[in-house]
């Protein structure tokens, strides 16, 4: 199988597109790590992954904060002896038009959602490099790349994430480490579920393959970077959108 005994850490892999992609790269022969602020669903998907036939950790941690995130590479390396791939997934929304936004749903997007990329890439990158190998798959987002009314603070950290994914994969190369994003579009989620019927439906007609994309549409673009079949590419932005934005 693709990822045979490599071990892949999947930042809030308790719930939605994570626990997907934690699901797809187990079923292809990873053992998954679980940091997430959820740890009952955390040890839950844990569990399912592990009925699945393989290990996994699932650990508390506010991956917003520096030394959690540092925590959580020690802990891996504690248990697993290596690490092989980072998915670095744990998102959140605080949504508001900007004459509305709060400093503090600004700062808490950006911790979350950009400055934890930060934490847990530092989290790793030294073994990685080390190794000279590695893969980092950092989950962005359509909005990042066309923006969004009312998601000013979203918008910003997923933009974020794009620079800060090529400017790490232009560092690390020579390191055998390869850096990449997903950029989902709508896809079909507790977070997409909770938009008002209007928007979604205002979505959904500007969406050329007609229909909202699935977590596991997601997760094997994931398995793809996380695989030797991508070994040539790093720094690039993989769309999985339906056609939303090319
Ligand atoms: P989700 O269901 O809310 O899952 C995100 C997970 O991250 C949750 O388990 C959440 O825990 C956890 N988390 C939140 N804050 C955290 C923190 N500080 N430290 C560690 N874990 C934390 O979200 P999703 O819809 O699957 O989205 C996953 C990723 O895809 C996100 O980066 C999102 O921006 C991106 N994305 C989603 C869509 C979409 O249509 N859904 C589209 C484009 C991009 P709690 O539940 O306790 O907060």
């Amino acid at each position: 199988m693709a990822l045979d005994g490599k071990v892949a850490i999947v930042t809030g892999g308790a719930q939605g597109i994570g626990k997907e992609i934690a699901r797809v790269l187990a079923r292809n022969g990873a053992y998954i790590v679980i940091p997430d602020i959820s740890i009952v669903q955390a040890q839950q998907t844990a569990r399912e992954i592990e009925e699945l036939g393989r290990k996994s950790l699932a650990i508390q941690a506010d991956l917003a904060q520096l030394s959690e995130a540092e925590n959580v590479g020690k802990s891996v390396l504690d248990f697993f002896g290596q690490i092989d791939v980072l998915v670095n997934n744990a998102g959140i929304t605080r949504d508001n038009l900007f004459l509305r936004m709060k400093e503090e749903e600004w700062d808490t997007v950006i911790g979350v959602n950009l400055k934890s990329v930060f934490n847990c890439t530092k989290a790793v990158i030294r073994h990685m490099s080390k190794r000279r190998s590695g893969r980092i798959i950092n989950i962005s987002s359509v909005v990042g790349q066309i923006g969004n009314a009312g998601q000013a603070n979203y918008s910003a950290s997923k933009a974020g994430i794009i620079g800060f994914t090529k400017s790490m994969a232009r560092e690390f190369g020579a390191r055998g480490i390869t850096v990449n994003a997903v950029a989902p579009g709508f896809i079909d989620t507790e977070m997409t579920r909770s938009l008002p019927e209007r928007a979604r439906e205002e979505f959904l007609k500007n969406i050329p393959l007609g229909r909202v994309g699935t977590p596991e549409e997601v997760a094997e673009a994931v398995l793809f970077l996380a695989s030797d079949a991508s070994r040539y590419i790093t720094g690039q932005v993989i769309n999985v959108n339906g056609g939303i934005y090319m």
